[in-house]
């Protein structure tokens, strides 16, 4: 089945008690048990299994092409189960670029778990080869990255993981299933904030973990989520579902809307450098055009001067709105740094922006009065 039908069917989920073609919400926290001790109907208790949440995992695993998808409450439960199924001592390598969110959980609270981890620079290498760690259980990839647009070759990152005996897992936020496909180019595993685009409506908070394989990893994090209880309500789950519906018309259409917006920055005097793998001169360019089917709905851009030109920029917008996070239909912009915080690497000049499915000569009009 391609992946369009997939999504465009939320995995083709008929209730079958019933016969509903949009699922019922079912929020019952406890299941019947059979008269001989059984649970034949597979649910026992909502922490442990639902069938909105098990609905959601069967098509995130066929949309990501894996074995089985692990659904969580939020990206960030999603992320930290993966560094929960590890053990100390364990060492992992961060892309340098990469969801703050992620690289702060890592420094201030898996740290004091007894797990290791090196930054590195994920577009070389060479810089990864040299990092490996006889230790190294993960190599963490991000592609497109957050906030700069960095690009990953995930199948050579992959490949140098595997020689190491280390896993591979690649956060496919940005891109979506519809745009890049991990798993298939080695990847052991995905995790997706699906607050994002899968959710795509900015009205539900989710995560999940995908794996290519069954293994003992993924029965770990599967454990974890049960145990840790970090689960997505019922009605979350079938908000992602139906969000999912309408990913393989979105993806194309924020992303045609993203590149015309990236060729206008790169046009305007105030801007100083525009981050989108769309363009041609972008250092990820080829490998991006070999990974993904289109670049994405995510930009930034540098404005000419610091962080007050940038603020000031951001300040007159009126189509755009000023908010955090991404993957909605309407067109948000931010200034970076200053939601990182303090230990934020990103130029202060950077306005970061999630380009919706608004009409995009407007956006352009509202950008160019801004700047
Ligand atoms: C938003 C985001 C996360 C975190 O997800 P939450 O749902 O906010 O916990 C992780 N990775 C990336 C790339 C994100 O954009």
């Amino acid at each position: 089945m391609n992946i369009e039908t997939i999504a465009a069917q939320a995995a083709h989920k008929i209730d079958s008690a019933t016969g509903a073609v949009a699922p019922p919400i079912y929020l019952s926290t406890t299941f019947e048990r059979d008269a001989d001790g059984q649970y034949g109907r597979g649910f026992v208790y909502s922490r442990s299994n639902n069938p909105n949440r098990q609905a959601l995992e069967e098509c995130m695993a066929l949309l990501e092409g894996g074995h089985s998808a692990v659904a969580f409450s939020s990206g960030m439960a999603a992320i930290s189960s993966v560094f929960q199924a590890l053990s100390p001592g364990d060492h992992i390598l961060l892309p340098s670029d990469c969801y703050h969110g992620t690289s702060q959980v890592v420094r201030d609270v898996f740290s004091d778990w007894g797990l290791k981890a090196t930054t590195v620079d994920m577009t070389d290498p060479e810089q990864v080869s040299r990092a490996l760690l006889p230790s190294t259980r993960i190599v963490w990839t991000e592609t497109p990255s957050n906030p700069v647009l960095k690009i990953t070759d995930l199948a050579g990152i992959a490949a140098i993981a595997h020689d190491a005996g280390a896993l591979c897992v690649s956060d496919n936020t940005w891109a979506s299933p519809i745009l890049q496909q991990p798993l298939a180019l080695g990847v052991d595993l995905v995790v997706h904030s699906t607050t994002k685009y899968l959710g795509g409506h900015e009205d539900v908070l989710g995560g999940v973990v995908v794996g290519r394989q069954d293994s003992d990893f993924l029965r770990r994090i599967r454990s974890i989520q049960s145990r840790y209880g970090a689960v997505p309500s019922p009605f979350d789950c079938w908000l992602v579902m139906r969000g999912i519906r309408t990913l393989a018309i979105r993806m194309p259409a924020h992303s045609e809307r993203a590149l015309r917006i990236a060729r206008f920055l790169e046009e305007q005097p105030r801007v100083e450098r525009v981050h989108y793998p769309g363009l041609p001169d972008h250092p990820g360019h080829a490998t991006a055009s070999a990974q993904m089917s289109a670049y994405g709905g995510m930009l930034s851009f540098q404005v000419r001067g610091g962080i007050e030109e940038a603020f000031g920029v951001a300040a007159k917008v009126k189509v755009f709105v000023r908010a955090t996070s991404l993957g909605g239909t309407q067109s948000l912009i931010e200034h970076r740094a200053s939601t990182e915080g303090p230990t934020s690497s990103t130029p202060d000049n950077l306005l970061r922006v999630s380009v919706g499915l608004e009409n995009v000569d407007d956006l352009m009009e509202d950008l160019a009065q801004a700047l």
